[in-house]
């Protein structure tokens, strides 16, 4: 073994029927236990390949390890951010952002039915599996939508990721089958605008010290 830890699962901010009716029970815990459980596990087996090989000082494919290594990883951190940008219908949950960030939007968007508009039509027409995101270009000062496929592809780097909706199957299927539109009307009433505003706060209190 190295020197580094491993990773581990998150508990939920809230219980599992917390954000019913638009997310249930079953579909959080299925996805929270068994889908990011599986990146957990999936990041730590390569952690492990790497301890292992460099101590019998054999290789392993770097290329596709470093594939999988990326994707699990990238899985595990949008996982994360999702649940802490969730909170429970009328406590937390839904309404609109407020402070800087409201003002963000609405300056690159100019109303906000305008940005919902434009986050749930990228979420919507996410190809395949992956997610839909809300970032911020520093050097432009915009707010910026995009649309990550998996978990790993399109990521711009060094872009700090304020809030995320999980558009894979296993996000909403349970609950929704194939009507992902449904689902993404539904994510409207569960996002934590406090959680997604002191993000954005946090990384206004870097611009404004010239951390880059
Ligand atoms: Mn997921």
């Amino acid at each position: 073994m190295g020197t580094g830890t491993l990773y581990s699962l998150p508990k939920l901010p809230y219980d599992y029927n917390a954000l019913a009716p638009f997310i249930s029970e079953e579909q959080l815990k299925l996805h929270h236990q068994k889908h990011h459980q599986a990146y957990v596990n999936g990041a730590n087996a390569i952690f492990e390949k790497f301890d292992n090989t460099r101590k019998e000082n054999i290789d392993f494919d770097v290329k596709a390890t470093l594939k999988e290594l990326s994707f699990h990883i990238g899985g595990f951190k949008l996982h994360n951010l999702f649940w802490e940008n969730l909170a429970p219908p009328g406590r937390g949950g839904g309404g609109l952002p407020g402070s800087e960030l409201a003002k963000a939007l609405n300056s690159e968007y100019l109303k906000f039915d305008r940005f919902q508009k434009e986050f749930t039509q990228a979420a919507v027409s996410v190809e395949g599996s992956g997610w839909a995101v809300l970032t911020y270009c520093r050097k432009t000062k915009r707010p910026l939508i995009a649309q990550l496929e998996k978990h790993n592809v399109n990521v711009i780097p060094g872009y700090t990721i304020l809030m995320v909706l999980d558009v894979w199957e296993h996000a909403y299927y349970l609950d929704y089958k194939n009507d992902r539109a449904k689902y993404v009307e539904a994510f409207w009433n569960l996002v934590n605008w406090n959680d997604v505003g002191k993000r954005f706060d946090h990384l206004m209190a870097w611009e404004s010290a010239g951390i880059k």
